[in-house]
């Protein structure tokens, strides 16, 4: 059996918007989804036992069943048992570089390389749909971190459907270390404040839906037209996270406009990205809100939008 290093990238939310309630809890959403090229490391490879183990020495990320790479692994041995009982465990490593609890999907990643690593580790032979299936059960961000790229996501966010890929928009991400989002309490007091709004008849969620899939945003992504892209982000979730955290606020304005194609929160927060059109102007962008908020619990990454989901870096 070959063990196999896996690359799982991060992801930005382009456009969140919540359109109603579901019957199963959950909200019905429409997003477009972004992966970027800041991305964890994942080594798999068989275990000694029938155990499943994670190693990871970030202090943030749980190495018991919480994980959701081992919750990842656990549903590949509960669907397939006799192929669990004869190769035995599994053993996890993971490198941890997307920063945890940050709107990014790190850990959605995570469980998505970990059915993509044991697909192949196990010579399943199940296809990209087949995973994405089994994914769904797990999350719903996690099918789209399989296929990753620019993707509508619908439902709850599990419906995909591919646009076109984005290249050269370079990426400026900011976090305080010392905020974090519960993204459960960002959707419940979304709910709370704006319910009213909400569409939860089929017809009016539909309508709602073909109407962001022939927004400007989607037209603006077609013809790869950065500057529109960056005009047209949207997260509702912004409306209930920035005035409960107006350092994230405070931090989304300082962006210089005129030196960024657009500036929004990724997911629940408490992420800010910025959109650059070249590496030197999101570099020279970071350094500018650096000068002005001197704060040293807030951190910087400067990365690319990326067209992969989960890769194979390499296989033993
Ligand atoms: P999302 O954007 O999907 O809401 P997120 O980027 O906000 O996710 P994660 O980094 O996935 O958040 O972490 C959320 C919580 O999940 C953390 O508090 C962490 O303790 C837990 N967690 C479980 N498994 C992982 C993992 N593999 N990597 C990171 N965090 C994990």
């Amino acid at each position: 059996m070959h063990s196999y290093s896996l690359i799982s990238p991060a992801k930005i939310n382009l456009y969140l918007e919540i359109i109603g309630d579901r019957p199963d809890g959950f909200h019905e959403l429409v997003m477009i989804l972004q992966s970027i090229e800041l991305a964890d490391r994942l080594d798999i490879k068989p275990s000694d036992t029938q155990d499943i183990y994670i190693h990871c020495d970030h202090p943030q990320v749980p190495t018991d069943e919480t994980n959701l790479a081992y919750r990842a692994a656990q549903l590949m041995c509960d669907v397939f048992p006799d192929v669990y009982a004869n190769y035995g465990g599994v053993s996890i490593k993971i490198e941890k570089n997307i920063p945890v609890a940050a709107g990014l999907a790190g850990g959605s990643g995570n469980a998505a390389a970990v059915l993509v690593g044991i697909n192949m580790m196990w010579e399943l032979g199940l296809t990209q749909p087949e995973l994405q299936e089994l994914a769904a059960k797990l999350g719903s961000d996690i099918p789209f971190c399989i296929s990753g790229g620019t993707a509508i996501a619908t439902g709850r966010g599990e419906k995909l459907d591919a646009l076109k890929d984005l290249d050269n928009i370079w990426v400026v991400l900011a976090k305080y270390d010392n905020i974090s989002v519960s993204t459960p309490w960002a959707y419940k007091t979304y709910r709370q404040q704006y319910s009213e709004s909400y569409v939860s008849d089929a017809e009016g969620i539909k309508s709602r839906t073909a109407k962001v899939r022939s927004s400007p945003l989607v037209h603006a992504i077609s013809y790869k037209d950065s500057s529109k892209i960056g005009e047209l982000l949207n997260n509702d979730l912004e409306k209930v996270v920035l005035p409960e955290y107006p350092q994230v606020g405070e931090l989304k304005s300082a962006f210089p406009a005129q030196d960024v194609l657009g500036t929004m929160m990724s997911g629940s927060g408490p992420t800010v990205f910025a959109l650059c059109e070249s590496e030197s102007k999101a570099i020279a962008v970071k350094q500018q809100v650096r000068t002005q908020i001197t704060d040293p619990q807030l951190n910087f990454w400067v990365t690319k939008l990326s067209s992969s989901g989960i890769q194979i870096q390499s296989s033993t």
